[in-house]
């Protein structure tokens, strides 16, 4: 920050603008007290209305308010200070998503109490007249106070209750030791050390394609500037081996790596391939961490101690100081969109960040989106290829099923060629997965009766059978409740039928099938905490399960040796609804969840349960022809001049009733923008017409890649009145459209 020259004995007092953790419009101007010595990106403590906030040095004072109504900061916290790279990145992406800084900033100062000093603990340590008293035995000492400091003389330095849990006494007594100057007090770091991950240790030995990318990527991080890399390889193809080998480049160098999984709770084979090829683990980041580990964790990125961090899509706004690499894994899943408060895809903010902090970036997938892959095409992105599994393991065969011709029995949804195959491979000793992407036991129940549907009170949707809690929920709002005894509509009973199958549904058919099979189910609402999903992968890896059933949590990278055959339930799900990326989408998905089969020795099949074998989905799977398929979607896109070739932002009104929402959505519409490579569609209903009790409008605006579209969208926002029970949502290159 310039020093500023001024004459008047007023004006010598310093200020500056400091960003707070909050929805507000921007940095607020504080004065800095006398003798402070301040930068940016240092953390302070400042008043605001009755409180006291945590927030950032952001800049020079704006000097919009008058000098003499200015408050003094109250403390300058001793946290390192926000790197630059990251004040930028937090106010690119506010500007990006019209989110407001603090908002952001809210995002990378996620654990407030994180910012206090670590609270040591109180240990004791026997003191020189301990030493002496348990020496001379003179009867001097009670017998629990010798107890206490022979204790105290056997270890290290130990908490008061450890020590007294040792002599058998009360920790009252230990307290009095230590008054007597029997004891010294210390101060323990609160946690011990932790082993770190050593970057010297080998790797697995590479195969010469694997040791070629891997080469081009220390290259790459050794470089130390801004670059993208895609690291694109089939499934299996050993893409975690050969980043790891960028990881120990970067620890090399002495930097902090950034890794981003999606699923980060459902990835203890991962984690426990990290800690063999670095001998120690990674420090984690994602939301079910407790809160004193995301402290601790928070603290230990700000002062550089945490060296590689592993983590969901928040840990890309963690306070590093000295990030030298980020790899975002499975680069094209949705799970890196945020959909509520600031609305970002952090793959795409992960490129920004490295933008900024001018360091290399790779994007790892075996099914790229459509994004990276017109990057590479069109030169911004470099490409590494890993073209064949590793080792003697070949690509699964991929076989359709077309249900028009194999339908499954009433109240069945297991085809016969796909119940011969399941046959064949419990038979043969082998494992199996089936997947459905439904949780519970039936996405519909409707009344045999009078037709009548079992809907949400609060949105616009239908409510799903669990059979196993004995609820009908509602997968949009949480509503639960249990199975009415009458229908609501003509007060029959026992009227009910589940339509359509769940995973819960699917195995209750597979137990009927199948008696003897070993079953595991795996849904994200079945896996109660990480645990859970550890404990279940282990059974599978022990081929103590049989056939795995689960939604797109089995389809995240697990590698089960024994894992021979494959079932889509309904490859079709995916392409209901239609929306921009519904075929890309499920490309990916399927794509995906076939790499899980066939990974090691024994060779893989896989079956596509389908009503429209003809979709170039399914034949771009049968065909392993993944090129193909992205340049007609890609032919499509731009044919449409959607995204990439186009840019896209939802703006989403919301009120308490469909009159308000009208309301609303007119003015919006009246004050819409008309300007050159821009078009407005809507006011429409979303899909999603009312969600948790509101009341849902939808205009979508496409604008050529030439048009600012923020600038655009700000300007219209401004120009409209918004009712105060209205809520806008701005949502930039959305990929929900519900
Ligand atoms: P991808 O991420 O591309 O799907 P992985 O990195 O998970 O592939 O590798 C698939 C399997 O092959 C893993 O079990 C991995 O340990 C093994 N593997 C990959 N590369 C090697 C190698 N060079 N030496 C030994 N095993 C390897
Ligand atoms: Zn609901």
């Amino acid at each position: 920050m310039p020093e500023r020259r001024a004459s008047s004995a007023e004006s010598t007092e310093r200020h500056v603008s400091v960003l707070l953790p909050l929805p507000l419009t921007g940095a607020y101007d504080y004065r800095i007290p006398p003798e402070w010595n301040l930068s940016p990106g240092d953390f302070v403590v400042a008043p605001l209305g009755g409180r006291k906030l945590a927030g950032v040095v952001w800049g020079d004072a704006s000097g919009e308010v008058a000098a003499t109504k200015l408050k003094n900061l109250a403390q300058h916290l001793g946290v390192p200070p926000l790197a630059a790279e990251l004040r930028r990145f937090i106010d690119w992406v506010a500007n990006y998503t019209l989110a407001s800084p603090g908002a952001v900033l809210r995002m990378a100062m996620s654990v407030p109490d994180a910012l206090d000093p670590p609270r040591p603990l109180a240990a004791f340590a026997l003191s020189e007249a301990g030493r002496a008293a348990l020496a001379a035995d003179d009867g001097a000492l009670t017998k629990s106070r010798r107890r206490v400091l022979r204790a105290a003389s056997e270890g290290p330095a130990s908490p008061a209750a450890d020590l007294a849990r040792r002599a058998a006494c009360s920790s009252g007594v230990v307290r009095a030791c230590a008054t007597a100057g029997l004891l010294d007090a210390v101060d323990l770091p609160r946690r011990p050390p932790q082993a770190l991950p050593d970057f010297r240790r080998a790797g697995l030995d590479l195969s010469p394609a694997q040791q070629e990318a891997a080469r081009e990527l220390e290259i790459l991080v050794d470089a130390n500037r801004f670059s993208v890399t895609l690291l694109d390889g089939v499934t299996g193809s050993g893409k975690t081996e050969v980043y790891f080998a960028a990881i120990a480049a970067c620890l090399a160098r002495g930097k902090q790596a950034l890794v981003l999984l999606p699923e980060i709770a459902l990835s203890t084979q991962w984690l426990s391939r990290f800690e063999k090829r670095f001998g120690a683990p990674p420090v984690l980041w994602h939301s079910e961490l407790g809160h004193a580990q995301r402290r601790d964790t928070w603290r230990d990125v700000a002062e550089g101690k945490a060296s590689v961090v592993v983590g969901a899509r928040s840990a890309l706004f963690l306070p590093f100081p000295d990030l030298g690499l980020i790899v975002v894994d499975e680069e094209q899943d949705l799970s890196y969109k945020q959909e509520e408060g600031v609305i970002y895809h952090a793959r795409d903010m992960a490129v920004v960040r490295a933008s900024l902090a001018k360091l290399p970036i790779v994007l790892v997938s075996a099914t790229p989106s459509l994004e990276t892959l017109v990057n590479v095409e069109q030169g911004r992105y470099r490409r590494l290829h890993l073209p064949a599994r590793f080792g003697d393991a070949r690509m699964p065969e991929i076989r359709i099923v077309d249900m028009r011709r194999n339908p499954p029995e009433r109240q069945r949804f297991l085809s016969p060629p796909l119940v011969t195959a399941l046959a064949e491979t419990l038979d043969a000793g082998e494992q199996a997965m089936l997947f459905l992407n439904r949780r519970g036991y039936a996405p519909l129940t409707l009344c045999r009766t009078c037709g009548h549907r079992l809907e949400c009170p609060n949105c616009t949707a239908w409510l799903v059978e669990h059979r196993l809690l004995g609820q009908l929920q509602c997968h949009h709002c949480g509503h639960a409740e249990p199975l009415p005894p009458l229908c609501p509509h003509c007060g029959e009973a026992k009227s009910f039928v589940p339509c359509g199958p769940g995973i819960e549904r699917l195995s209750e058919e597979m137990t009927a099938r199948f008696p003897n099979a070993r079953l595991g189910v795996m849904a994200s609402d079945t896996l109660t905490g990480p645990r859970a999903a550890e404990e279940l992968i282990r059974a599978v890896e022990a081929h103590e399960i049989d056939v795995l059933i689960g939604t797109q949590v089995v389809a995240k990278g697990h590698h089960f040796p024994l894992l021979t055959l494959v079932g889509v339930v309904d490859a079709d799900l995916g392409l209901e609804g239609g929306d921009l990326r519904a075929a890309e989408r499920t490309f990916q998905l399927l794509h995906q969840v076939a790499g899980r089969a066939g990974r090691a020795e024994r060779p893989g099949i896989v079956y596509l349960q389908t009503w429209m074998p003809e979709h170039g989905v399914m034949a771009a799977l049968m065909q392993d022809d993944r090129d193909r398929f992205f340049a007609i979607e890609a032919e499509q896109r731009k044919a449409h001049g959607m995204p990439p070739f186009g840019r896209l932002a939802a703006v989403i009104l919301s009120a308490p009733d469909d009159a308000a929402a009208d309301f609303a959505a007119r003015a919006f519409a009246r004050t819409a923008p008309h300007l050159p490579g821009v078009e407005v569609l809507g006011p429409a209903p979303a899909p999603l017409r009312v969600l948790r009790g509101r009341h849902r409008r939808r205009f979508l605006v496409k604008a050529r890649r030439d048009v600012n579209l923020q600038a655009v969208l700000r300007e219209w926002l401004a120009r409209v009145k918004v009712p105060g029970n209205v809520r806008v949502q701005v949502d930039v290159d959305p990929y929900s459209f519900l």
